[in-house]
């Protein structure tokens, strides 16, 4: 009787479903029992009135024929339409699997998120207490022992000076270091600013140099600046710039060998300032040179440092706008080329 009824809904056209409304079958297996039934039946009964040959036995005939065409047709446009359903099935079920993973993916995005915010917070709270309780005290000491060289070094034997010089050396590595480690921790923040100002780049370069030749001449290493003194102005961050020529400088003197040559040359170009600071010292084996702008990264033993001066130096040279090279032969030497636009356009 299901059956039956199930025939009827297909015959008036009520499709598609995916199951028989009635005997909950799939539609298609219940349907094409009832049409290899039925159709035998018809046929049947189509021999039975063709031997009968009257008029309304004949159009009784055409009839069953036009019925017999019309299921055949719907039994076809079923089956079609039973594959569309399939594949619909399967596209809802793919899509149904495509969401779950993206689900699974935001949660696991934000989970790395709160990581990250964690992370950032501890971060604020690092560069908080490195700079109230450990920049704070070291410049109180380094203070402390100009005080006390000004006042009375004289006074002291020589143990107690070289006492003194000591501290006042580890006073300033100290200072660096927590300055080096403010500076990486705002540059990861994203929070580096460049206070921009007419700078005359000689006076700003020379200041530098003076400041390092006393190491310079400690490591018997001979400083030869050479500035085309028609280059005068650049817009730029006076403390940055410094920084930068700093670090570079210092490697330079730092990685030399006794007696080595430290070479400074400074052009320029219609819109760009060119620093090349070339030493004959220890230089950089190839394998090294694609990681020595890395954070933390440090490849000579026996030398201190942190391994932070080249990150920092070419994240406040990309925040001027401009560009840090390096060309080193292992052994012979190093040379390091900065270029930086005389202004920076934003
Ligand atoms: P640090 O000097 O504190 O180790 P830097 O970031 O300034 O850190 O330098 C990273 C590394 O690059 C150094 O450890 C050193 O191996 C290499 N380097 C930098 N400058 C020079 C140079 N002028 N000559 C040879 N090696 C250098």
């Amino acid at each position: 009787m299901n059956d039956i009824k199930c025939l009827l809904v297909k015959m008036t056209g009520k499709r598609p479903f995916n199951r028989c409304k009635f005997c909950e079958r799939q539609i298609q297996e219940c349907f094409g029992i009832q049409f290899f039934i039925i159709a035998a039946a018809i046929i049947g009964l189509l021999i039975t009135t063709f031997f009968i040959s009257d008029l309304p036995a004949l159009v009784l005939d055409i009839m069953i024929v036009i019925t017999l065409l019309i299921m055949l047709l719907s039994y076809l446009a079923d089956k079609e339409t039973n594959e569309i359903v399939l594949n619909n099935v399967i596209l809802s079920q793919m899509n149904k699997e495509l969401e779950d993973k993206v689900k699974q993916r935001t949660t696991e995005l934000q989970g790395s998120n709160d990581e990250l915010t964690k992370i950032n917070r501890t971060m604020n709270d690092f560069v908080g207490i490195i700079n109230h309780e450990l920049k704070t005290p070291i410049t109180a000491v380094i203070s402390g022992i100009e005080v006390i060289k000004s006042r009375g070094i004289d006074k002291l034997d020589e143990s107690q000076k070289n006492l003194i010089g000591v501290m006042e050396k580890s006073g300033w590595d100290m200072l660096k270091l927590t300055n080096n480690l403010l500076d990486l921790s705002k540059i990861e923040a994203g929070k580096i600013v460049i206070y921009s100002e007419c700078l005359v780049f000689s006076k700003l370069l020379e200041e530098v140099v003076q400041s390092l030749k006393p190491e310079a001449e400690k490591r018997k290493v001979n400083l030869n600046v050479n500035i085309d003194r028609s280059i005068t102005t650049i817009f730029g961050d006076s403390v940055r710039l410094k920084q930068v020529f700093f670090n570079i400088i210092d490697n330079a003197i730092k990685y030399s060998k006794e007696n080595g040559n430290v070479d400074i040359k400074v052009t320029d170009s219609d819109k760009h300032i060119i620093l090349e600071v070339k030493d004959s010292g220890i230089g950089i084996s190839k394998e090294n040179m694609g990681s020595i702008f890395d954070k933390f990264t440090r490849r000579v033993a026996g030398i201190k440092g942190t391994g932070l001066g080249l990150y920092i130096t070419r994240s406040f040279v990309e925040a001027h706008k401009g560009n840090i090279e390096v060309d080193s032969e292992y052994g012979k030497g190093t040379t390091f080329k900065i270029t930086l636009p005389k202004v920076q356009v934003v």
